[in-house]
């Protein structure tokens, strides 16, 4: 049994595969207090009608800026 179907402390926690058969194949580091590295955290937080609209390119990126 390998350790790879586990993620690490501090690295991305990005998945994939079924469930119960996940592998976490992306090693880049986390930033504090987040559980994936910008590009995966990027795809994980806009939701999918976001990412078409973006894709189609009208050019409205990162108009979904939060507050903290
Ligand atoms: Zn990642």
């Amino acid at each position: 049994m390998a350790d790879s179907s586990l993620p690490r402390p501090g690295c991305c926690k990005w998945a994939e595969g079924d469930a119960g058969n996940y592998t976490f194949p992306c090693s880049n580091s986390v930033e504090p207090g987040t559980s994936y590295c910008a590009e995966h955290s990027a795809i994980v937080y806009i939701p999918p009608e976001e990412r078409r609209r973006s894709r189609s390119g009208s050019g409205m990126s990162l108009t979904f800026r939060r507050a903290a």
